[in-house]
């Protein structure tokens, strides 16, 4: 029989959050060996919980949660959620134009699926979270990365948005608060973003999957709310704020010029019917998570458990000769740069693969995020900060010794 083998529309996909390295780190576990797993935000994993009070709604609506949903999600979930997207300023939409999924993932997947067409093109921040250059590229489009700039603490470059719009350009993506780098952007920056996009009649795709996990003072401005004629697709769920990731909860909030988006929603619906609804058990608490049940606050504040960590890996990373970070202001990222000049590292996969094996805590190398040049890497610091000291203190002999 002939060799079996994979689509080729995954020829140019890549997923190293849970790639080659994480199969080799479980390989390592069952053969007893334990791994400090920085790759992936999985906040559970590390004590962090959502409180009993959201996840009772399971139990206490489990006759409802039997049967199927409306394929865009129950009532009392999107009417929550459109009650949280008003209190971000997001209000040229309505209730028909939410659809819940089984976690943003699906609905990353799902909205491009119903948008593009063969060769289409979709601007992608560089580095990315790399599902939305994967999704883009399943769906038969191109991802073409933009740059966000390092030496402007990782701010989407405008310019280079603006040089890479062709006459196939759907949309720009953006990730704010950011995976990887952990940045919020400033109201500056996503002004200009939406200016562009209107300018050249563009969809904004804004990833908002962090936007309650500030670690200062202010809040995450959705660019939703700052134009009402450019049509924003605004993404958002339960995973990280709520560190519910195992339920699979998130939704799409289509808002801005619809009239414009009558076929495209046509789609979606369609999308959205095929897979008959989200998983409804996990739409049965959004309206319970949404009604201020939220832990993540007390994590993040100033004093919290995860200020803590981030500050202990900012400067016990920057204290390596030849390592330097931008200090993130959300989420539970970080993405340092190896200075090749003072550390002979040339390939981050490979110093990935051997911090493994040395000294067991796996990370992800920064190509991963389809970052240009191999000299980043990603932490993820939620584990507590006594862990995460001596994690990085060995990072520093790792490094040191090469
Ligand atoms: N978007 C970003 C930027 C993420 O970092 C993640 C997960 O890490 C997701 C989307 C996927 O989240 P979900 O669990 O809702 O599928």
């Amino acid at each position: 029989m002939k060799k079996i083998e994979k689509s080729s529309r995954l020829k140019n996909v890549h997923y190293e959050v849970r790639g080659e390295l994480e199969r080799q780190a479980f390989e390592m576990e069952r053969l007893g060996e334990k791994i400090l797993k920085l790759n992936i935000g999985n906040p559970p994993c590390f004590g962090l919980l959502s409180p009993d009070t959201v996840t009772d709604q399971v139990a206490e609506q489990r006759y409802l949660s039997q049967a199927y949903s409306s394929p865009e999600g129950l009532d009392r979930a999107r009417d929550a959620i459109l009650r949280y997207d008003i209190g971000k300023g997001i209000t040229k939409t309505d209730v028909n134009h939410i659809f819940t999924g089984n976690g943003v993932s699906e609905l990353i997947s799902m909205t491009m699926d119903a948008l593009l067409n063969a060769g289409d093109e979709v601007l992608i921040p560089s580095p990315d979270y790399p599902l939305w250059t994967a999704a883009v590229t399943m769906s038969g489009g191109k991802a073409v990365h933009y740059i966000c700039d390092e030496e402007s603490g990782w701010y989407p470059d405008l310019n280079d948005i603006e040089k890479k719009i062709s006459a196939k350009t759907r949309g720009i993506v953006i990730i704010n608060p950011n995976n990887p780098t952990g940045v919020n952007y400033p109201v500056e920056i996503l002004s200009g973003i939406t200016d562009i996009a209107r300018r050249h009649g563009l969809i904004i795709f804004s990833d908002e999957i962090y936007d309650r996990l500030l670690l200062s003072e202010g809040t995450g401005t959705s660019i939703a709310s700052l134009s009402d004629d450019v049509l924003c697709l605004t993404y958002n769920g339960l995973s990280k704020s709520h560190m519910l990731c195992g339920y699979r909860i998130g939704w799409v909030t289509i808002s801005g010029n619809l009239d414009m988006a009558d076929d495209y929603m046509e789609g979606l619906e369609m999308l959205a019917s095929m897979r008959l609804c989200s998983n409804v058990p996990g739409q049965s608490l959004i309206d319970a998570a949404l009604s201020g049940n939220m832990r993540a606050e007390e994590y993040f504040k100033e004093g919290g458990r995860v200020r803590l960590q981030r500050d202990t890996v900012y400067e016990m990373l920057n204290a390596i000769p030849g390592v330097s970070a931008v200090k993130p202001d959300a989420a539970f990222y970080i993405f340092p740069k190896i200075d090749t000049g003072i550390i002979p590292i040339y390939d981050d996969r490979k110093f990935a693969l051997d911090l493994l094996k040395e000294k067991k805590i796996l990370i992800v190398p920064g190509s991963g995020f389809n970052y240009p040049r191999p000299d980043h890497f990603r932490i993820v610091y939620l584990p507590p900060a006594d862990v995460l000291k001596t994690a990085m203190g060995d990072i520093a002999d790792f490094i040191s010794s090469r």
